[in-house]
């Protein structure tokens, strides 16, 4: 008995963005109910897991460099079992076999929710399974790594073609879940403590089931017990006034906003497929600002896309600067294998697209500062989800503007893991605010009876 127990743990490694993160819990659950448990040792593992990002060739290498190591415990024990899902299996199927010889399993992003059904699977050769079947819905709960906080997929897929992007070649057409399936998991995590859910997908406003839009499901989540409710990713060009009024109107909504801008130049935006042109994306963020008080506003941006001149660099520069954005994720342009954007010259010389990235993180990082600091004084409402990495005496949460909040404990030394408290901001650097608690918690804020 004991020795089944032992032979049956799982070793995960998560690459990439929340949706990697979110089919990643979705599978530890369901191998959790085959009598799997998961190990942060390797050594230890029977199965080892790799989930995989291809949006850029960094994300791709360093998932190889992963693999090749872990490899070794499979050289060493081959009862092991070494497994590649998500973007990357997809993209590179059988192919991933000349990079990473020792794997058994290359399973595709939609495959890989069938692992525990492969692995039953007797035979010598390597299985891969790239097949884009129905998405398998989720019947029970499943794991989550921070049970205050989980990510909910509204939808799968993406059908953009924004020209850089490789996400709709190995995530497949757009699918969305039905309202009820996802008013259904909210309730379930709802049930078992969790305070916040995150609704993700790659275009989370384009949400479209029997007739209701994504303004409408989010009405419904609304209705749940579930207390806080954040969403991601936001298209510009579906970012409609119905939206924008329900992101106003439903108190339970983070006034948070990750609107991608990519760059502000007209002529790089219509070369990129993202059929917006800088103005509309100016309009938007103003009627956004209009409605929704104390918005926080966060982009992404890509540097040194094909033919990207010095003057369309500026002008993604000047919009930074003109909407001051609270953070950005920033990138260098990675040339993707399959995409329309990698049959334009890639001219733009690697040593620019480095000094225009760091350009503009610096911009950047200057803005964040000064909106952080302007932010001392204020009180947030913080979702405790564990202590300070660097300070063990802190607590660490997120704040409804989705910045990270370091609190000081001082002589307080109530457990408030999983707590939504009130937090006096003191002090903010570019990347953290840093406050202490007003007040008791879960008691009404003084000045407000
Ligand atoms: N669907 C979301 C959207 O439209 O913003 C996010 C998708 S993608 C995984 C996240 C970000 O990666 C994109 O917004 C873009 O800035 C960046 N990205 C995608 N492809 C890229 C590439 N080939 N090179 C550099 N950055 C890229
Ligand atoms: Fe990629 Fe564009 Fe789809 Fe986002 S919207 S996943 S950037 S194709």
């Amino acid at each position: 008995m004991k020795e089944q127990t032992e032979s049956k743990k799982v070793f995960f490694v998560t690459l990439g963005c929340q949706m990697n993160v979110y089919d990643s819990e979705v599978l530890k659950g369901i191998l959790t109910q085959k009598g799997y448990s998961a190990t942060s040792k390797p050594e230890e593992a029977s199965l080892i897991i790799v989930n995989t990002c291809s949006v850029r060739e960094h994300a791709e290498v360093r998932a190889i460099g992963r693999l090749n190591e872990l490899s070794r415990y499979k050289l060493e024990n081959p009862e092991v079992k070494l497994a590649v899902i998500g973007c990357m299996a997809q993209r590179l199927g059988e192919k991933f076999l000349k990079e990473v010889p020792a794997l058994d399993l290359i399973l595709g992003t939609e495959e890989l929710f069938k692992l525990p059904d492969y692995l039953e699977e007797k035979g010598e050769k390597p299985i891969v399974a790239l097949s884009f079947s129905e998405p398998r819905e989720i019947g029970s709960l499943p794991l989550r790594k921070n049970k205050f906080s989980s990510f909910v997929a509204i939808s799968k897929g993406c059908e953009n073609f924004c020209s850089y992007c490789i996400v709709p070649y190995v995530r497949g057409p757009e699918k969305n879940r039905k309202v009820s399936e996802i008013i259904r998991e909210v309730q379930c995590l709802t049930e078992s403590g969790c305070k916040e859910v995150s609704l993700i997908g790659q275009n989370v406003n384009s949400y479209k089931d029997d007739g209701n839009d994504f303004a409408d499901l989010l009405k419904e989540v609304s209705r749940t017990d579930i207390q806080r409710i954040r969403f991601m990713t936001s298209h510009p060009k579906d970012l409609s006034p119905k939206l924008i009024d329900a992101m106003s109107d439903l108190d339970k909504i983070c006034k948070h906003l990750h609107l991608p801008l990519q760059s502000g130049s007209d002529k790089v935006l219509e070369r990129m497929n993202r059929k917006y042109n800088a103005l509309d994306y100016l309009r938007l963020v103003e009627s956004v600002k209009d409605k929704v008080e104390s918005l926080s506003l966060t982009t992404d941006l890509i540097v040194g896309f094909p033919g990207e001149t010095d003057e369309d660099f500026q002008k993604t520069l000047e919009m930074v600067q003109r909407i001051e954005f609270d953070s950005a994720f920033m990138f260098k342009y990675s040339p993707r294998e399959g995409t329309q954007a990698f049959l334009l010259v890639d001219d733009v010389a690697n040593e620019v697209k480095l000094e225009r990235l760091q350009t503009l993180i610096e911009l950047q990082k200057a803005i964040s500062q000064k909106k952080n600091k302007g932010m001392i004084g204020r009180t947030e409402e913080v979702l405790i989800d564990g202590k300070s990495k660097r300070d063990k005496a802190s607590w660490k949460g997120k704040g409804r503007s989705n910045k990270t909040v370091i609190i000081s404990k001082g002589t307080d030394d109530r457990n408030l893991l999983g707590e939504i408290v009130k937090v006096k901001i003191t002090d903010a650097d570019s990347f953290t605010l840093f406050g202490e608690i007003e007040g008791s918690v879960g008691s009404p804020d003084p000045t407000e009876r």
